[in-house]
């Protein structure tokens, strides 16, 4: 059993509707001394699959014996949550480019900076669960700073990018150093979204926090074998250049695609002409994120993620 449970509130402004703006924080602590692990959801109000594993992870969690603590944020950004919007609506502004943030600041400024206070300054690990938006569907982990944590999720692709973390969680402390610096491993997990069933991303998503607790050794147990996994070094985000319907061709997220190979075209859904056939950008391709159903999109919307298999390693 962990020793305590603690609700955690920390208020840091006011809603114009008289609510207090609050962090919704959750505190397990340990029976045994150890190191503190974050875990965050939905700092993009519409990738929600997160937020829904970390329901399911404290009901596992607050009954088994625990090292240390683990300080969960199911919701990071309430308000962009609530309307299923990636960005806040008061300020539409992206949480995640606006870290370490400022008390003082715009909105969302202030939301990042309470979220360092409160969160990230207070961590010595931290997992942050993404998840495609709430019409495609994305399956990869991102490599920071601690590969063997990355891979212990689970995932069969992992994403090592060259550089990009300005804004990001990386920047989220008060303390006037990067995560990095502080030597805080970070891991970020791309699992879910869609309109499809989201039981076994989410069931996945709880299966790999506890995996990597383990590794941590925040709970007990085996560490489980990683499955033959893949690093690749290169994404290409590829959107439609024209609207309507969004018919799939591609194999599954996590399954090759070679060049003269569709991932999908768009079809009007007025006259039926297809208006654009989109084809796969590489060579030797592995699918990282798609619409598995036929959605409506705009011109320009999230289409695909594709990772290029050339200089890809095991
Ligand atoms: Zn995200």
């Amino acid at each position: 059993m962990v020793k305590s449970i603690n609700k955690l509130r920390p208020k840091f402004t006011t809603h114009a509707d008289g609510s207090d703006a609050v962090l919704f924080m959750h505190e397990l602590v340990g029976e045994t001394d150890g190191p503190t692990i974050g875990i965050s959801g939905s700092i993009h109000g519409n990738e929600n699959a997160g937020s829904q594993a970390i329901v399911d992870l404290f009901r596992i969690l607050k009954d088994l014996p625990l090292k240390g603590r683990i300080l969960l944020l199911p919701v990071a950004n309430p308000r962009a949550f609530a309307v299923n919007h990636r960005f806040t609506p008061i300020d539409e502004l992206n949480l995640n480019r606006e870290f370490p943030g400022n008390p003082k600041g715009n909105y969302t400024q202030q939301l990042a900076y309470a979220i360092a206070a409160e969160f990230l300054d207070k961590v010595d690990v931290h997992l942050d669960l993404h998840s495609g938006t709430d019409r495609p569907t994305v399956d990869y982990v991102y490599i920071w700073n601690d590969e063997p944590l990355s891979r212990a999720f689970g995932s069969k692709v992992l994403y090592r990018p060259a550089q990009g973390k300005d804004g990001t969680v990386f920047s989220g402390t008060t303390k006037s150093v990067t995560l990095d610096k502080r030597g805080i491993p970070v891991v970020v997990v791309e699992l879910g979204g869609g309109i499809v069933d989201q039981t076994p991303y989410v069931d996945r998503t709880v299966a790999g926090l506890l995996n990597m607790l383990r590794h941590l050794g925040a709970i007990s147990g085996d560490v489980k074998p990683n499955p033959k996994q893949v690093v690749v070094n290169e994404i290409a985000g590829i959107r439609p250049t024209q609207a309507g319907w969004l018919e799939r061709c591609a194999p599954d997220n996590g399954e090759l695609i070679k060049k003269g190979e569709l991932l999908g075209r768009v079809v009007s859904p007025y006259d039926f002409s297809v208006l654009e056939e989109i084809p796969t950008p590489f060579e030797n391709g592995i699918m990282i994120m798609q619409h598995l159903s036929r959605n409506l999109v705009e011109s320009g919307d999230y289409g695909y993620m594709v990772g290029n298999m050339e200089g890809a390693t095991d």
